[in-house]
């Protein structure tokens, strides 16, 4: 049985497992994948030490790291199901493969919600991202199309009317988000809105070159002529796995305290998943520290 099993490797459970091992805990890392969403991100600007990065190879960095220590890992395969045993935790990963440890961090950040139409999956990081905040500034001077109506895309619009030449926001519904977004989005003499309208198709062959919409009530078809795509109709958190053993929030997020403790003793939470507002790799970093330090002085205290 180990001491510590961390479940997710992105910014949050790499963190976490360089301070199990400084603190010589017997760690499994157990991860779908090395990187998690920085993988796709285009340019990193915003974390501290390197004024821009790619993603991936900030990952490369983390996973350099982590693999400087005694951590196992266990990397390909999502866990499926976590239960209490009367030790500790148990995972389950693929059919039969189960793993023990006496604490657990739950580090399984979120995934964005797809728009699921034809192009999206060519075009991905090809023009179409899911975080305005972060890749925003890489369309300085186009023309853009932000996809959504809650307040992550009337954010998202209000930065693109500084930096892209012109945007067009397009949303399924009736605008959802803060009225004082949508007011600050009123002054904006480069902006147009598509409301109720649906993307049919985003188009393009190396490159994001056009977006084809479709108003809902007259069925009348347009293309629109864009080089990026944002689409922000909301993040999903990965926290299915936990659903009934720790309490979530009405997201779907896991509830934790400033200790990064969930509502179940013993169980840790880290980063995106969590309840914690800001998503950011900076701050998913610090919290999986965090996690990690909190778990250990709990193991601290089973032993004593
Ligand atoms: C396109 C994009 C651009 C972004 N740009 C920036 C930026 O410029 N600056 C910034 O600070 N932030 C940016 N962000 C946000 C940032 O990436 C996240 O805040 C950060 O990655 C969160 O880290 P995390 O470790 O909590 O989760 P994630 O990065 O989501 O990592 C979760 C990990 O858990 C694994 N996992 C998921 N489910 C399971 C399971 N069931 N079992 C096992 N493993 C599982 C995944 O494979 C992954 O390795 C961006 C996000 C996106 C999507």
């Amino acid at each position: 049985m180990y001491d510590l099993m961390i479940i997710g490797g992105g910014p949050a459970g790499m963190t976490a497992a360089v301070y199990a091992a400084r603190k010589k805990l017997s760690t499994l890392l157990i991860s779908q994948d090395l990187g998690g969403q920085p993988n796709v991100t285009a340019g990193i600007e915003n974390y501290m030490g390197y004024q821009f990065i790619e993603g991936p190879e900030l990952m490369e960095k983390f996973e350099k790291q982590v693999k400087q220590f005694p951590v196992d890992m266990k990397i390909g395969q999502g866990v499926s199901n976590l239960s209490q045993i009367s030790q500790g935790f148990e995972v389950r990963i693929g059919g039969d493969e189960t793993y023990e440890a006496k604490t657990a961090i739950v580090a399984t950040g979120k995934r964005s919600r797809l728009l699921n139409v034809p192009g999206e999956e060519k075009l991905r990081g090809k023009g179409i991202t899911y975080c305005a905040v972060c890749d925003g500034p890489l369309f300085g001077g186009m023309k853009v199309a932000v996809i959504g109506g809650g307040n992550s895309a009337l954010e998202a619009a209000i930065d693109m009317v500084r930096i892209a030449d012109h945007t067009y926001l397009i949303s399924l519904t009736p605008l959802t988000g803060d009225p004082i977004l949508i007011d600050k989005l009123e002054k904006a003499n480069n902006l147009m809105k598509f409301l109720e309208h649906e993307v049919l198709e985003i188009e393009g062959e190396n490159f994001v070159e056009g977006i084809r919409i479709r108003d809902l009530k007259t069925r009348q078809e347009r293309e629109l002529d864009v080089g990026g795509v944002f689409v922000e109709i909301g993040l999903i958190p990965n926290s299915e796995f936990v659903k009934g053993v720790v309490t979530l929030n009405h997201l779907g997020e896991i509830e934790v305290n400033c200790a990064n403790e969930t509502s179940v003793p013993g169980l840790f939470a880290a980063g995106d998943v969590t309840s914690v507002p800001e998503k950011q790799i900076v701050i998913a970093a610090g919290e999986g520290a965090k996690a990690t330090l909190q778990a250990y002085s709990y193991l601290q205290r089973l032993s004593e």
